[in-house]
């Protein structure tokens, strides 16, 4: 019965030889799901023991290279690893043009469905929902449109189904994918109570003045929305190249809220069962 998060990829857009590109891999009691899809993301999952094959959807959070250009790559790989069957996309309504892109003229066509559902970035909606979980928008503030995401389990998880004994219920678990953003009050209220929050923290707060220009967060900042929030637990990453040092950026943000976690490549964070 597991919730968990595995990290692919830390780094932002400028290149860093020790880091990766956006990328998230969330196991919902063994069903996968892709949240963005930097540059790599194909071979981070088969780094991680994730085959492409088994993700149910994917969903993007904004049209900015590092965050889409491992889609391509990905959709090919599921042409040659046999996928019939449509892949579920949600993403800001322009992604759809690149995947009509990726579809209908890139040499040999993708013989599985892209059926992308648009996101609209500035609401808070329930964009996909089956019967163990609901995944609701959270709009952004970044230069480009923009959605976070909200990912709750849902349904009444049972003694039987957690367990072999027989103790009581357990309450649903939560995750928020916010980025890329400058802190939003807005969006820490609505994911109010969260188990798990990842927050991007681009730059540490001596450098606040690049992140407020470029549309980024510090770690301080991240801390401030997991606090308003009241998250369980906090992920910071999408970490400048300029950063060789990532405690710092920890130590940072753990100074205001002390569950801070550096959303290290590969490590994987999960949300253990609650009862009710
Ligand atoms: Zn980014
Ligand atoms: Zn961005």
């Amino acid at each position: 019965m597991r919730f968990e998060v595995t990290i692919l990829g830390n780094g932002s857009a400028s290149p860093a030889a020790d880091k990766h590109q956006t990328a998230h891999v969330l196991n919902v009691r063994e069903q996968f799901y892709l949240i963005d899809c930097g540059e790599g993301t194909r071979h981070r999952m088969m780094r991680v023991g994730v085959s492409p094959l088994k993700i149910r959807a994917v969903f993007i959070s904004h049209i900015h290279g590092d965050h889409v250009y491992g889609l391509a790559p990905l959709i090919s790989s599921l042409g040659l690893a046999g996928k019939r069957t449509p892949l579920k996309i949600f993403g800001p309504p322009a992604l759809g043009r690149l995947l009509d892109f990726f579809q209908n003229e890139f040499g040999q066509p993708v013989d599985f469905e892209l059926d992308f559902t648009p996101v609209d970035p500035t609401s808070h909606k329930l964009v996909y929902e089956n019967r163990s979980m609901e995944v609701w928008s959270i709009p952004l503030r970044h230069r480009t449109p923009t959605t976070g995401y909200l990912f709750k389990e849902i349904g009444t998880l049972t003694a039987d189904s957690a367990t072999q004994n027989r103790p009581p219920n357990y309450r649903p678990r939560s995750y928020a994918y916010l980025s890329d953003t400058l802190p939003s009050p807005k969006a820490a209220g609505l994911v109010k109570g969260v188990d798990l929050m990842y927050h991007e923290a681009t730059f540490a707060h001596i450098d606040r003045r690049l992140a407020r220009d470029t549309g980024h967060s510090t770690a301080t900042e991240a801390a401030r929305i997991a606090l308003k929030a009241g998250a369980g637990e906090l992920i910071i990453g999408h970490f400048s190249s300029r950063y060789k040092d990532l405690a710092l950026l920890e130590e940072e943000a753990r100074a205001i809220f002390p569950n801070t976690r550096v959303a290290a490549e590969g490590a994987t964070f999960s949300v253990s069962l609650k009862k009710t």
